[in-house]
């Protein structure tokens, strides 16, 4: 685990702040966030809604924008937008301004807050439900303090849902993969593994028509996928 997942899990009470409880923060637009960050990662839904937006289809978004790889600890395909030039810049960055505002990827609207999922030991620990979402609000170290907001009203003007089913449906279906890839790696070839993350990745990232509901076509996409994994727990278990 890393340190500052560490450190967050630690600190999650005196952190974590509810749906109705206010915190103060105002944006001073310097940029400074968009700048030397080499982590902001992208759910299938970010991609989807920045690809229609610039009107390109989601694998020239990927190859033009992006890195992808399998995640270290998790073991699933992860997307991160790729940063340019010496200060490490996000691509859509121009001047100190966010040239994709409308549809910014979750992790930069929710910004300076952030948020997670808990459950307790008794749950199984992939079927989460949105009453185990949780806000944390940590000091951003930037802006100013001239506005109050609570959680709900900045989750409004900031397009992210409140009661957010893709948030839950996407942690579950990729702690479901990545257990089960935990377990099958160690028996499979490198060959075999190749094969399943790209049909993964195609699955979950990539084979969306713009023209259909997002969220439609991620459930039929993650089904699949699960199916996939299954597959792939079979032919190894034993
Ligand atoms: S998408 Fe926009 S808000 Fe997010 S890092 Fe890039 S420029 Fe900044
Ligand atoms: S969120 Fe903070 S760092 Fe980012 S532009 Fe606003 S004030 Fe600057």
């Amino acid at each position: 685990m890393d340190n500052r997942l560490k450190s967050l899990i630690d600190n999650l009470d005196k952190i974590k702040i509810g749906l109705d409880n206010t915190f103060k923060f105002n944006c001073t637009m310097c940029g400074k966030c968009c700048k030397n960050r080499e982590d902001i990662l992208l759910t299938p839904r970010d991609l989807f809604l920045l690809a229609k937006h610039l009107d390109i289809l989601i694998g020239e978004f990927i190859k033009k924008y992006c890195e992808a790889y399998i995640g270290g600890s998790s073991r699933i395909p992860i997307i991160r937008l790729l940063p340019t030039g010496i200060d490490k810049r996000c691509p859509f960055l121009r001047g100190t301004r966010c040239s994709v505002n409308s549809v910014k990827p979750v992790v930069c609207a929710l910004f300076p807050l952030g948020r997670c999922l808990t459950i307790d030991s008794s749950k199984n620990r992939t079927e989460f439900t949105v009453s185990d979402v949780v806000y944390i609000n940590q000091d951003p170290h930037c802006g100013d303090n001239r506005k109050t907001h609570t959680v709900r009203e900045w989750l409004e003007t900031s397009n992210v849902p409140v009661k957010d089913e893709f948030f839950v449906k996407w942690n579950s279906i990729i702690s479901q993969v990545g257990i089960t890839v935990h377990e099958v790696e160690k028996k499979a070839d490198d060959e075999r593994m190749n094969r399943f993350f790209d049909l993964l990745f195609g699955l979950l990232y990539v084979a969306y028509d713009f023209k259909e509901d997002f969220l439609t076509q991620f459930d039929r996409n993650a089904k699949f996928a699960l199916e996939l994994t299954r597959r792939l727990k079979e032919e190894y278990d034993g």
